[in-house]
C-alpha cells in the first residue's frame, strides 16, 4: 500500500514555480542596468572606437556582443545577490561590495559558496527559522519530516529511518507532516 503523503504535489509543477521565483529575484533596476550596459558596449565598439577599417566589422560586432553580454550578466548577477542576501539575513552592503570589488565574478563565486540558507517564517507563530530546522524553536511546530523515534530528518519517500531503522509508517503521516498537510 502506498502511503497517502507520497503522492502529494507534482514535482514538475513545483520545479516550474521555483524557477519563476528565482527569476523574480532579479529586480527591475538590474534589468535596466543590464540593457543600458549592453547598449553602452555597442556604443563604445561601434561609435567611440575608430571604425574606418570596414574589413574589421565582423570582429567589432563579435567583440561588442561578447563584452555587452558580459557586463549585462554582471548587472543581473548583482541584482540577484542584492535580493538574495535579504531572504538569508546576510549583510546586503557587504556582499554587494564583495561582488563589485572582486574582479571577474570571483566575488559572486565567493558569495554562492558562503551564503547562508534561506530564512523562512514558522507557519504557526511567525518566528524566523532556518531551512535546516526540524522544529520551530519557539512553538515546537514541525517544519520537516523526522523520525518519530530518534527525531533525525528523513526523506518523504523513506519507509524506514536511515539512522535507527524505525518503521516510519507507525508515526502516522499527518502527525509527522503537519507542515505539508495545511
Ligand atoms: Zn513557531
Ligand atoms: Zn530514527
Amino acid at each position: 500500500m502506498m502511503p497517502k503523503w507520497m503522492g502529494t504535489g507534482s514535482s514538475a509543477k513545483d520545479a516550474a514555480t521555483a524557477g519563476d521565483e528565482e527569476l523574480r529575484m532579479i529586480p527591475r533596476w538590474s534589468m535596466v542596468l543590464a540593457l543600458v550596459l549592453f547598449a553602452g558596449m555597442q556604443y563604445i565598439f561601434h561609435v567611440v572606437m575608430p571604425h574606418h577599417k570596414h574589413e574589421l566589422l565582423p570582429l567589432r560586432l563579435m567583440m561588442g556582443y561578447a563584452w555587452g553580454s558580459l557586463v549585462a550578466s554582471y548587472a543581473l548577477l548583482l541584482g540577484y545577490v542584492s535580493r538574495d542576501v535579504k531572504r538569508r539575513g546576510m549583510s546586503a552592503g557587504l556582499w554587494m561590495l564583495v561582488c563589485v570589488l572582486l574582479p571577474g565574478g570571483i566575488g559572486a563565486v565567493v558569495y554562492f559558496l558562503l551564503r547562508q540558507p534561506i530564512l523562512s517564517r514558522c507557519p504557526n507563530c511567525s518566528t524566523t527559522v532556518a531551512a535546516s530546522y526540524h522544529y520551530c524553536p519557539q512553538c515546537q511546530f514541525q517544519m520537516a519530516p523526522v523520525c518519530g523515534e530518534c527525531h533525525r530528518g528523513v526523506k518523504l519517500t523513506d519507509v524506514f529511518c536511515t539512522c535507527c531503522g524505525h518503521d516510519l509508517a507507525q508515526d502516522g503521516a499527518p502527525a509527522r507532516l503537519r507542515v505539508y498537510s495545511d
